[in-house]
């Protein structure tokens, strides 16, 4: 997918996200009523998922947990 805001191109399994992620970093202040929208609710989507998925890691194995916390970016 291309981003309406600029000329970057997005593909691959995390498109989605990875657009997400750049509507928020760098078009937030221009985005449209509509885009707005879309974006706060991906965006408390995104947060409750992550909260599910850090709720099932906490009851799984913690040292799993600790190591692929600190491998990310
Ligand atoms: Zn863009």
């Amino acid at each position: 997918m291309k981003c309406n805001y600029c000329n970057e191109i997005f593909d691959g399994d995390d498109s989605i996200l990875v657009h997400f992620r750049h509507l928020g970093k760098n078009h937030y202040d221009v985005l449209t009523d509509v885009d707005k929208i879309m974006y706060d609710t991906r965006k408390k989507m995104i947060e409750s998922k992550q909260e599910y998925d850090s709720q099932k890691q906490n009851d799984g194995d913690s040292d799993l947990v600790f190591n692929s916390r600190y491998s990310k970016d």
